[in-house]
């Protein structure tokens, strides 16, 4: 187990949210500190490490020679797990791992882990909504917000952690158990980063490897190869429940149109949590606050009141009898194909941007018949439009504004225009969110 304590020489590698707060984690343990960052230390952060203590920097890049007199390298969520120096300090017996390998030995407050490929964040979010409506004190954090370390520093007195768990983070979790484990959906993504589909598939599920005969495995029922696993390669003693359509006898929440079943309480949902793939969800959500203890009337008061988030199937605006929904935050193609079925009528779908190495191919059924151009933007433009070429009109354009445009000329009564890009945003905006907001900007202009 990693314990952090006045003997442990830690390197801190990444100086993000995540890197500071590590550093402040670390420092209050008494732990000697130095740090590694790609990036430049500017003469403010440089004087902030002094005033922690931390008296030895790398910037510019991370070497071996540096992160070697380290006993623990701790590295940041941002950061690849697969950098080559990372792999040869591992070799070398130096122990490499993220914040949450260090919750065995630091964290009293029980923990619900939420991963996926995609969902995470609105699951995350919508738990802990659902946990303070049945009065319990949470907090909300990981891959999102605010790190485990700053919770680990502080006075710990939640009753119940509710965590975002990249796949990046699970790669370097070390003996990290949640209590209640979510496991949304596993669909391609990364592929750019894993040796395979197996190997994202393996590190998804090692979130309830760990478990004990105490804890919770939360299972998509829907999910074929998350089912497969289950039954077979999955080794752990949780109890498992399973949420998603027609459950056959198991325990768990039985989605039936827009109700919810679990146990002898009913949900009905409604707004932006009762259409796909809010809907699947929501019963996540439900199941897992069951889980933690909320009563049915607290947990449908959460839902009552939950707040969709930006950029996630957002309806911007309606023109002239055409919907134009941001869906910026679709970065891999299960997020893609998602917001396609969620769609009835014909689609204008604007994509690409930085390519993550999906397999396109696997988005034919759902662009079939159903979107009626694609629109192709950024990196990715010219793949996309080689996979896509033979099942809808395909146009290159060479921006967002250029795209969002030509949509407004070509689309019809009854049309939806939906920006889901199936790609980063990196080669042309700083992220999702900018690409979201202008977005938002060029349709407002044409309304
Ligand atoms: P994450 O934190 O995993 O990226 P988000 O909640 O931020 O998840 O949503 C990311 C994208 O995935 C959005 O485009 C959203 O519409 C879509 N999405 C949300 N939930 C699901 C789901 N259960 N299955 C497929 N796509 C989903």
């Amino acid at each position: 187990m990693l314990k952090i304590s006045t003997d442990t020489k830690v390197a801190v590698v990444g100086l993000g949210k995540s890197g500071r707060s590590a550093i402040r984690f670390c420092r209050g343990l008494g732990a000697a500190v130095v740090l590694s960052e790609s990036g430049r230390v500017d003469t403010e952060t440089a004087a902030w490490l002094h005033g922690l203590g931390v008296l030895r920097y790398e910037d510019g890049g991370h070497s071996l020679d540096f992160l070697r007199c380290a006993d623990l390298v701790l590295v940041s969520p941002g950061v690849p797990h697969y950098l080559p120096v990372l792999q040869k300090l591992r070799q070398s017996g130096v122990t490499v791992a993220g914040e949450l390998a260090l919750a065995p030995a630091h964290l009293r407050t029980p923990v619900i882990a939420v991963t996926g490929t995609n969902g995470k964040t609105t699951v995350t979010t919508l738990i802990g909504d659902l946990l303070r409506a049945a009065g319990q004190k949470v907090f909300v954090g990981g891959n999102i917000g605010t790190p485990l370390t700053d919770y680990l520093a502080g006075p710990q007195d939640s009753q119940w952690l509710v965590l975002e768990v990249s796949s990046f983070q699970l790669d370097l979790a070390g003996e990290f158990t949640p209590q209640i484990g979510v496991l949304l959906n596993i669909s391609p993504d990364h592929l750019d980063r894993y040796r395979d589909l197996g190997d994202y598939v393996r590190t998804k599920m090692r979130l309830f490897t760990g478990q004990g005969a105490g804890d919770t495995a939360i299972i998509n029922y829907d999910d074929e190869r998350q089912q497969t696993f289950a039954a077979g390669e999955l080794n752990c003693q949780a109890r498992k429940l399973y949420f998603g359509h027609n459950l056959p006898r198991l325990a768990g929440a039985d989605i039936v149109g827009r109700q919810v079943h679990c146990g002898s309480a009913s949900f009905a949902l409604s707004g932006s949590l009762a259409r796909s793939p809010n809907l699947e969800n929501a019963a996540a959500a439900i199941l897992a606050a069951r889980t933690a203890g909320c009563l049915p009337a607290a947990i449908k008061q959460g839902l009552a009141d939950f707040q969709a988030l930006p950029h996630r199937m957002t309806l911007v605006a309606e023109i002239a009898g055409v919907s134009y929904i941001d869906d910026s935050k679709a970065t891999n193609i299960g997020a893609v194909a998602a917001a396609l079925a969620a769609i009835d009528g014909p689609v204008i779908l604007i994509g690409g941007g930085r390519d993550k190495g999906g397999d396109y191919g696997l988005l034919a059924e759902s662009v079939r018949g159903k979107v009626k151009t694609m629109l192709l933007i950024g990196e990715a433009a010219d793949r996309m439009a080689q996979a896509f070429a033979s099942l809808t009109n395909v146009e290159m354009a060479a921006s967002l504004a250029g795209a969002v445009s030509r949509a407004a000329a070509i689309s019809r009564r009854g049309d939806s225009v939906l920006l889901s890009p199936a790609c980063a945003s990196f080669d042309m905006f700083t992220g999702y969110v900018q690409r979201g907001e202008a977005f938002q900007r060029y349709v407002a202009a044409l309304g």
